[in-house]
């Protein structure tokens, strides 16, 4: 039982990742109990900024940080600042930027949707998206070429939701920018090194709180002092309809704690080992291949990997879509990953499996595939 079962919705077994759709991640003792003591008691809620900005600043080496309501929020107030520089009248005036220099140059493969579209997130900021180059290929020329009076940042997106192939690499871009003196930004929401990109010499660096983080609803954005005291002016405009809450904040400064404290590489091989029993148990089903797959962009996660054994007599009729649809019905509820569906593949990331779940997992496609 969850206190959403009782309200009568059905279990979710969560095989997909950090889905916003599903809850993103679940929060620690640890982290539930900063985030309860923070909303018990008042603070002055601009000290409360500065200050979990200076915290945050510690854990990712960068000048200085403001806690967000997402990473959507941190991209779009980043946005804000680069258009305003936080001029009080402009910070006012926004989302209308009308006669601002507002362009943002992003990467055409860079311009994804993960939930909402990257370029929604820019114009929310009172930003004008630049997408240069093409969907599978960008040279550095185009982002180049594309730099005008108008230009306020270069956006560089960390995903595994880009496009891989064909793109101009983070080094190279950034020197872009700063060739022409302008602030080279990334949105790293999912990613799991919160130094890397600091260190590498991104000014503005967005960061999801409640995936790789764990911690309550949140994000943040991390970077240079003087934009990111731009980035906070913004709580006086735009910035409201993406309110932060105290405990909210408590419980990302908590989180950035645990997350230091843990054990990386043990809760990597964990996971591996997960992903690999899945890969076994789901690959005997009659009718089902499955393999481990390392995650797109790189990062230490893996997943098994299902498609269907056409060979077999048990695949036959069915599609991918309707085994799939079949793993949705009913309670509990199975969700994968299905981004590479079209293609007839599904994928089961272990990490926000509980106890339980990956058997569960099996006994449904069992039934399914003997259906
Ligand atoms: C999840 C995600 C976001 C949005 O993060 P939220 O914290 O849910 O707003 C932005 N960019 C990328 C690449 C993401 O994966």
């Amino acid at each position: 039982m969850s206190v959403y079962t009782e309200i009568g919705l059905p279990r979710v077994i969560n095989a997909s990742g950090r889905m916003t759709k599903l809850g993103v991640s679940t929060i620690s003792d640890r982290v539930a109990a900063a985030a309860v003591a923070g909303g018990q008691s008042y603070v002055v809620i601009d000290d409360l900024m500065k200050r979990a900005g200076e915290l945050i600043a510690q854990h990712t080496g960068a000048e200085d940080a403001c806690p967000t309501s997402c990473a959507s929020a941190a991209i779009a107030l980043s946005v804000a600042a680069l258009v305003t520089h936080g001029r009080w009248s402009d910070v006012v005036r926004l989302p209308d930027a009308h006669g601002l220099p507002n362009e943002i140059i992003i990467q055409k493969g860079h311009s994804v949707e993960y939930g909402a579209p990257m370029p929604t997130m820019i114009r929310l900021g009172g930003g004008v998206p630049v997408e240069v180059g093409c969907a599978n290929e960008v040279v550095p020329a185009d982002i180049e070429e594309a730099i005008t009076d108008k230009t306020v940042a270069l956006f560089y997106v960390k995903s595994h939701h880009c496009v891989q192939k064909g793109m101009v690499d983070i080094e190279t871009m950034r020197d872009i920018a700063h060739r022409h003196g302008l602030p080279f930004m990334m949105d790293c929401a999912a990613e799991e090194d919160f130094r890397k990109y600091i260190a590498l010499g991104a000014d503005l660096v967005c960061y999801s709180g409640a995936k790789a983080l764990e911690a309550t609803t949140s994000g943040f954005v991390c970077g240079r002092a003087d934009i990111i005291d731009a980035v906070r002016k913004q709580y006086h405009g735009i910035g409201r309809a993406m309110k932060v809450g105290k405990e909210q904040i408590m419980g990302l400064l908590a989180a950035l704690d645990q997350y230091d404290e843990r054990d990386h590489e043990a809760q990597a091989r964990h996971n591996l080992e997960c992903a690999t029993w899945l890969a076994e148990h789901v690959g005997a089903i009659d009718g089902l291949n499955a393999e481990v797959i390392q995650d797109e962009a790189g990062r230490a996660i893996w997943r098994c990997r299902v498609t269907l054994d056409a060979s077999a007599h048990a695949a036959q009729g069915k599609t991918m879509t309707a085994v799939n649809d079949a793993l949705l019905d009913g309670d509990p509820t199975v969700w994968a990953r299905t981004e590479f569906l079209n293609l007839g593949k599904i994928d089961f990331d272990p990490r926000p499996l509980v106890e339980g779940d990956k058997e569960l997992i099996v006994e449904k496609l069992k039934k399914i595939m003997e259906a």
